[in-house]
Protein backbone atom coordinates (compact mmCIF):
# COMPACT_ATOMS: atom_id res chain seq x y z
CA UNK A 1 0.00 0.00 0.00
CA UNK A 2 2.72 2.23 0.92
CA UNK A 3 4.21 1.79 -3.01
CA UNK A 4 1.04 2.70 -4.03
CA UNK A 5 1.43 5.88 -1.87
CA UNK A 6 4.59 6.65 -3.41
CA UNK A 7 3.40 5.73 -6.85
CA UNK A 8 0.21 8.43 -7.01
CA UNK A 9 2.52 11.05 -6.39
CA UNK A 10 3.87 11.14 -9.71
CA UNK A 11 3.80 13.98 -12.40
CA UNK A 12 2.69 12.36 -15.45
CA UNK A 13 2.95 14.85 -18.36
CA UNK A 14 4.20 15.48 -21.61
CA UNK A 15 8.09 16.38 -21.33
CA UNK A 16 8.48 14.65 -18.08
CA UNK A 17 12.36 14.46 -18.59
CA UNK A 18 13.68 12.92 -15.35
CA UNK A 19 12.08 9.30 -14.51
CA UNK A 20 13.80 6.95 -11.75
CA UNK A 21 14.17 3.65 -13.05
CA UNK A 22 11.63 1.93 -10.52
CA UNK A 23 9.00 3.84 -12.31
CA UNK A 24 10.10 2.87 -15.53
CA UNK A 25 10.35 -0.69 -14.56
CA UNK A 26 6.72 -0.06 -12.40
CA UNK A 27 5.12 1.20 -15.61
CA UNK A 28 6.68 -1.39 -17.76
CA UNK A 29 5.06 -3.71 -15.95
CA UNK A 30 1.80 -2.26 -15.22
CA UNK A 31 1.63 -1.88 -19.57
CA UNK A 32 1.81 -5.96 -19.57
CA UNK A 33 -1.62 -6.03 -17.77
CA UNK A 34 -2.90 -2.46 -19.67
CA UNK A 35 -4.13 -4.04 -23.00
CA UNK A 36 -6.27 -6.96 -21.36
CA UNK A 37 -7.38 -4.88 -18.57
CA UNK A 38 -8.81 -2.42 -21.30
CA UNK A 39 -6.78 0.76 -20.47
CA UNK A 40 -6.29 2.17 -23.12
CA UNK A 41 -8.05 4.68 -25.59
CA UNK A 42 -8.06 5.94 -28.91
CA UNK A 43 -8.19 9.87 -28.93
CA UNK A 44 -8.54 11.63 -32.39
CA UNK A 45 -7.12 15.26 -33.61
CA UNK A 46 -8.73 16.53 -36.84
CA UNK A 47 -6.71 17.51 -39.56
CA UNK A 48 -8.18 20.19 -41.33
CA UNK A 49 -7.57 21.77 -44.76
CA UNK A 50 -5.42 24.60 -44.25
CA UNK A 51 -7.73 27.12 -45.91
CA UNK A 52 -11.27 26.57 -45.27
CA UNK A 53 -10.80 24.59 -41.74
CA UNK A 54 -13.17 21.73 -43.11
CA UNK A 55 -12.02 17.67 -41.72
CA UNK A 56 -9.83 16.61 -44.35
CA UNK A 57 -9.07 13.39 -42.22
CA UNK A 58 -8.02 12.55 -37.99
CA UNK A 59 -5.05 11.36 -36.55
CA UNK A 60 -6.01 8.42 -34.04
CA UNK A 61 -3.65 8.84 -30.83
CA UNK A 62 -2.56 6.26 -27.80
CA UNK A 63 -3.76 6.95 -24.21
CA UNK A 64 -3.10 4.93 -20.99
CA UNK A 65 -5.95 5.52 -18.37
CA UNK A 66 -4.01 4.53 -15.73
CA UNK A 67 -6.13 3.08 -12.79
CA UNK A 68 -3.53 4.91 -9.91
CA UNK A 69 -1.59 7.50 -12.58
CA UNK A 70 -4.71 9.03 -13.94
CA UNK A 71 -4.25 9.49 -17.91
CA UNK A 72 -0.53 8.54 -19.04
CA UNK A 73 0.81 9.99 -22.46
CA UNK A 74 2.14 8.11 -25.36
CA UNK A 75 5.45 9.88 -25.19
CA UNK A 76 6.24 8.28 -21.57
CA UNK A 77 5.03 4.75 -22.18
CA UNK A 78 5.56 4.18 -26.26
CA UNK A 79 9.41 4.17 -25.60
CA UNK A 80 9.26 1.63 -23.42
CA UNK A 81 6.51 -0.51 -25.04
CA UNK A 82 8.85 -0.41 -28.06
CA UNK A 83 11.84 -1.46 -25.53
CA UNK A 84 9.97 -4.70 -24.22
CA UNK A 85 8.12 -5.65 -27.56
CA UNK A 86 4.52 -4.56 -26.02
CA UNK A 87 4.50 -2.30 -28.82
CA UNK A 88 4.00 -5.18 -31.43
CA UNK A 89 0.31 -6.28 -29.61
CA UNK A 90 -0.35 -2.70 -28.50
CA UNK A 91 0.37 -1.54 -32.31
CA UNK A 92 -1.87 -4.31 -33.28
CA UNK A 93 -4.96 -3.11 -31.11
CA UNK A 94 -4.71 0.38 -32.23
CA UNK A 95 -4.80 -0.16 -36.05
CA UNK A 96 -7.91 -2.53 -35.05
CA UNK A 97 -9.35 -0.47 -32.92
CA UNK A 98 -9.24 2.56 -35.60
CA UNK A 99 -10.21 0.42 -38.57
CA UNK A 100 -13.23 -0.65 -36.62
CA UNK A 101 -14.33 2.20 -34.94
CA UNK A 102 -14.20 4.39 -38.65
CA UNK A 103 -15.99 1.04 -39.90
CA UNK A 104 -18.79 1.77 -37.87
CA UNK A 105 -19.34 5.34 -38.45
CA UNK A 106 -19.89 4.35 -41.70
CA UNK A 107 -21.75 1.52 -41.68
CA UNK A 108 -24.24 3.77 -38.93
CA UNK A 109 -24.13 6.68 -41.87
CA UNK A 110 -21.92 8.90 -40.38
CA UNK A 111 -19.61 11.41 -41.64
CA UNK A 112 -16.02 9.54 -42.29
CA UNK A 113 -12.75 10.78 -42.57
CA UNK A 114 -9.99 9.08 -43.14
CA UNK A 115 -8.15 7.74 -40.30
CA UNK A 116 -4.29 8.17 -39.94
CA UNK A 117 -2.20 5.49 -37.66
CA UNK A 118 0.54 6.02 -36.41
CA UNK A 119 3.25 2.48 -37.05
CA UNK A 120 6.27 2.59 -34.54
CA UNK A 121 8.86 1.33 -36.96
CA UNK A 122 9.80 -2.04 -35.39
CA UNK A 123 5.81 -2.71 -36.03
CA UNK A 124 6.16 -1.76 -39.15
CA UNK A 125 9.49 -4.21 -39.98
CA UNK A 126 8.07 -7.39 -38.03
CA UNK A 127 7.30 -9.85 -40.46
CA UNK A 128 3.57 -10.33 -41.28
CA UNK A 129 2.93 -6.44 -40.87
CA UNK A 130 1.71 -6.15 -44.48
CA UNK A 131 -0.79 -9.35 -44.03
CA UNK A 132 -1.82 -8.09 -40.69
CA UNK A 133 -2.82 -4.79 -42.10
CA UNK A 134 -4.92 -6.90 -44.71
CA UNK A 135 -6.30 -8.96 -42.24
CA UNK A 136 -7.65 -5.79 -40.04
CA UNK A 137 -8.87 -4.65 -43.08
CA UNK A 138 -10.95 -7.53 -44.10
CA UNK A 139 -12.80 -8.61 -40.91
CA UNK A 140 -13.43 -4.81 -40.13
CA UNK A 141 -14.68 -3.87 -43.81
CA UNK A 142 -13.10 -0.42 -43.85
CA UNK A 143 -11.91 0.56 -47.09
CA UNK A 144 -8.24 0.53 -47.75
CA UNK A 145 -8.73 4.35 -48.85
CA UNK A 146 -9.78 5.55 -45.61
CA UNK A 147 -6.79 3.92 -43.76
CA UNK A 148 -3.53 5.85 -43.54
CA UNK A 149 -0.13 5.01 -41.87
CA UNK A 150 1.70 7.30 -40.37
CA UNK A 151 5.42 6.41 -40.50
CA UNK A 152 8.73 8.14 -39.35
CA UNK A 153 12.24 8.54 -41.14
CA UNK A 154 13.42 5.72 -39.00
CA UNK A 155 12.06 3.02 -41.01
CA UNK A 156 14.74 3.78 -43.51
CA UNK A 157 17.40 3.33 -40.96
CA UNK A 158 17.13 -0.41 -41.31
CA UNK A 159 16.68 -1.79 -44.55
CA UNK A 160 15.76 1.47 -46.53
CA UNK A 161 14.68 -0.76 -49.64
CA UNK A 162 12.23 -3.22 -48.15
CA UNK A 163 10.41 -0.34 -46.64
CA UNK A 164 10.41 1.19 -50.08
CA UNK A 165 9.14 -2.27 -51.48
CA UNK A 166 6.37 -2.26 -48.38
CA UNK A 167 5.66 1.32 -49.51
CA UNK A 168 4.92 0.36 -52.51
CA UNK A 169 2.90 -2.80 -51.64
CA UNK A 170 0.69 -0.46 -49.11
CA UNK A 171 0.20 1.82 -51.89
CA UNK A 172 -0.86 -0.77 -54.29
CA UNK A 173 -3.24 -2.06 -52.07
CA UNK A 174 -4.93 1.31 -51.77
CA UNK A 175 -3.17 2.44 -48.36
CA UNK A 176 -1.23 5.88 -48.34
CA UNK A 177 1.88 6.47 -46.46
CA UNK A 178 2.65 9.55 -44.56
CA UNK A 179 6.04 10.37 -43.28
CA UNK A 180 5.20 11.94 -39.77
CA UNK A 181 7.83 14.67 -38.16
CA UNK A 182 9.38 15.58 -41.85
CA UNK A 183 12.37 17.32 -40.71
CA UNK A 184 13.72 16.15 -38.08
CA UNK A 185 15.29 12.75 -39.35
CA UNK A 186 18.40 12.11 -40.81
CA UNK A 187 17.06 12.21 -44.45
CA UNK A 188 17.35 14.91 -46.87
CA UNK A 189 14.35 15.90 -49.37
CA UNK A 190 15.91 13.77 -52.20
CA UNK A 191 15.02 10.52 -50.30
CA UNK A 192 11.45 11.14 -51.15
CA UNK A 193 11.63 10.75 -54.23
CA UNK A 194 11.97 7.18 -53.99
CA UNK A 195 9.09 6.51 -51.51
CA UNK A 196 5.98 5.89 -52.91
CA UNK A 197 4.43 8.09 -50.08
CA UNK A 198 1.57 10.09 -50.38
CA UNK A 199 1.94 12.96 -47.48
CA UNK A 200 4.63 14.73 -45.12
CA UNK A 201 3.35 15.96 -41.82
CA UNK A 202 6.11 18.94 -40.63
CA UNK A 203 7.58 18.68 -37.60
CA UNK A 204 5.86 20.84 -34.85
CA UNK A 205 9.53 22.39 -34.08
CA UNK A 206 9.76 23.30 -37.17
CA UNK A 207 6.07 25.52 -36.99
CA UNK A 208 6.74 26.61 -33.70
CA UNK A 209 8.50 29.30 -34.47
CA UNK A 210 7.71 29.61 -37.93
CA UNK A 211 6.91 33.47 -37.41
CA UNK A 212 10.12 34.66 -36.05
CA UNK A 213 13.00 32.13 -36.92
CA UNK A 214 13.54 33.20 -40.47
CA UNK A 215 15.96 29.68 -41.49
CA UNK A 216 12.91 27.79 -40.27
CA UNK A 217 10.46 29.52 -42.26
CA UNK A 218 12.72 29.17 -45.01
CA UNK A 219 13.16 25.39 -44.40
CA UNK A 220 9.27 24.73 -44.14
CA UNK A 221 8.72 26.74 -48.10
CA UNK A 222 11.50 24.49 -49.45
CA UNK A 223 10.22 21.64 -48.01
CA UNK A 224 6.59 22.61 -49.43
CA UNK A 225 7.92 23.86 -52.87
CA UNK A 226 9.51 20.58 -53.35
CA UNK A 227 7.15 17.92 -52.10
CA UNK A 228 4.41 19.96 -54.48
CA UNK A 229 6.99 19.06 -57.14
CA UNK A 230 6.85 15.18 -56.10
CA UNK A 231 2.99 15.29 -56.00
CA UNK A 232 2.88 14.66 -52.30
CA UNK A 233 0.28 16.72 -49.59
CA UNK A 234 2.04 18.79 -46.83
CA UNK A 235 0.29 18.64 -43.44
CA UNK A 236 2.10 21.25 -40.60
CA UNK A 237 1.31 19.58 -36.93
CA UNK A 238 1.20 21.80 -34.15
CA UNK A 239 -0.61 25.14 -35.39
CA UNK A 240 -1.75 27.13 -31.81
CA UNK A 241 -1.86 30.57 -33.60
CA UNK A 242 -4.16 32.25 -36.47
CA UNK A 243 -0.90 33.89 -37.39
CA UNK A 244 0.97 30.26 -38.27
CA UNK A 245 -2.42 29.48 -40.22
CA UNK A 246 -1.66 32.08 -42.50
CA UNK A 247 1.59 31.89 -42.99
CA UNK A 248 1.56 28.72 -43.78
CA UNK A 249 -1.48 29.11 -46.41
CA UNK A 250 0.24 32.12 -47.77
CA UNK A 251 3.14 29.34 -48.33
CA UNK A 252 0.79 26.83 -49.81
CA UNK A 253 0.84 24.56 -47.02
CA UNK A 254 -2.49 22.03 -47.98
CA UNK A 255 -3.55 20.62 -44.28
CA UNK A 256 -3.26 21.56 -40.91
CA UNK A 257 -3.48 20.49 -37.29
CA UNK A 258 -3.27 21.63 -33.94
CA UNK A 259 -4.80 23.17 -30.56
CA UNK A 260 -5.97 26.31 -32.71
CA UNK A 261 -8.95 24.14 -34.57
CA UNK A 262 -9.02 21.20 -32.07
CA UNK A 263 -7.17 18.73 -29.48
CA UNK A 264 -6.81 15.20 -29.43
CA UNK A 265 -10.53 14.29 -28.46
CA UNK A 266 -12.59 10.87 -27.35
CA UNK A 267 -14.48 9.33 -30.44
CA UNK A 268 -18.20 10.81 -28.88
CA UNK A 269 -16.78 14.40 -28.88
CA UNK A 270 -15.38 14.03 -32.57
CA UNK A 271 -18.77 12.54 -33.63
CA UNK A 272 -19.92 15.96 -32.14
CA UNK A 273 -17.78 18.36 -34.39
CA UNK A 274 -19.61 20.49 -37.24
CA UNK A 275 -17.72 20.03 -40.89
CA UNK A 276 -15.75 23.15 -40.23
CA UNK A 277 -13.84 24.21 -37.37
CA UNK A 278 -13.29 27.78 -36.77
CA UNK A 279 -9.33 28.55 -35.65
CA UNK A 280 -9.87 29.13 -31.86
CA UNK A 281 -7.33 30.81 -29.36
CA UNK A 282 -5.27 28.51 -27.81
CA UNK A 283 -4.95 29.02 -24.01
P1 LIG B 1 2.75 12.52 -33.58
O1 LIG B 1 2.31 11.36 -34.37
O2 LIG B 1 3.67 13.49 -34.24
O3 LIG B 1 1.41 13.22 -33.09
C1 LIG B 1 1.25 14.59 -32.91
C2 LIG B 1 1.40 14.99 -31.46
O4 LIG B 1 1.33 16.40 -31.35
C3 LIG B 1 0.28 14.45 -30.56
O5 LIG B 1 0.82 14.20 -29.26
C4 LIG B 1 -0.67 15.64 -30.50
O6 LIG B 1 -1.50 15.63 -29.35
C5 LIG B 1 0.31 16.77 -30.45
N1 LIG B 1 -0.25 18.03 -30.93
C6 LIG B 1 -1.17 18.22 -31.89
N2 LIG B 1 -1.43 19.52 -32.09
C7 LIG B 1 -0.68 20.19 -31.19
C8 LIG B 1 -0.51 21.60 -30.88
O7 LIG B 1 -1.12 22.49 -31.48
N3 LIG B 1 0.37 21.90 -29.87
C9 LIG B 1 1.04 20.94 -29.19
N4 LIG B 1 1.86 21.34 -28.23
N5 LIG B 1 0.93 19.62 -29.47
C10 LIG B 1 0.08 19.25 -30.46
P2 LIG B 1 0.49 12.87 -28.45
O8 LIG B 1 -0.91 12.45 -28.69
O9 LIG B 1 0.95 13.07 -27.04
O10 LIG B 1 1.42 11.81 -29.17
C11 LIG B 1 2.82 11.95 -29.15
C12 LIG B 1 3.49 10.96 -30.08
O11 LIG B 1 3.28 9.62 -29.61
C13 LIG B 1 2.92 10.97 -31.49
O12 LIG B 1 3.47 12.04 -32.21
C14 LIG B 1 3.36 9.61 -31.98
O13 LIG B 1 4.70 9.65 -32.37
C15 LIG B 1 3.24 8.77 -30.72
N6 LIG B 1 1.97 8.02 -30.74
C16 LIG B 1 0.72 8.42 -30.40
N7 LIG B 1 -0.18 7.43 -30.57
C17 LIG B 1 0.53 6.38 -31.05
C18 LIG B 1 0.17 5.04 -31.47
O14 LIG B 1 -1.00 4.63 -31.44
N8 LIG B 1 1.17 4.22 -31.90
C19 LIG B 1 2.48 4.66 -31.97
N9 LIG B 1 3.41 3.79 -32.42
N10 LIG B 1 2.85 5.90 -31.62
C20 LIG B 1 1.88 6.74 -31.16
MG1 LIG C 1 1.57 11.05 -36.17
MG1 LIG D 1 4.08 14.09 -36.02
MG1 LIG E 1 5.63 14.67 -33.53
Amino acid sequence: VAKRQGRNTWQWHRGNGKRAINEYVLLRNDLHTALYENQFELYYQPVVDAVSGRIHSVEALIRWHHPTHGMVFPAVFIPIAEQTGQIIPLGRWVLRQACQTLANMRTQGQRVFPVAVNISSLQFHRDGFLDEVQTILHETGLPPSCLELEVTESILLEEAEQAIEMIATLRNMGIRVAIDDFGTGFSSLSYLRDMPIHKVKLDRAFIRDILINRSNAAIVEGIITMAHHMDLLVVAEGIEEVEQQEDLVRRDCDLLQGYLFARPMPLEELLALPDILPAMTVT
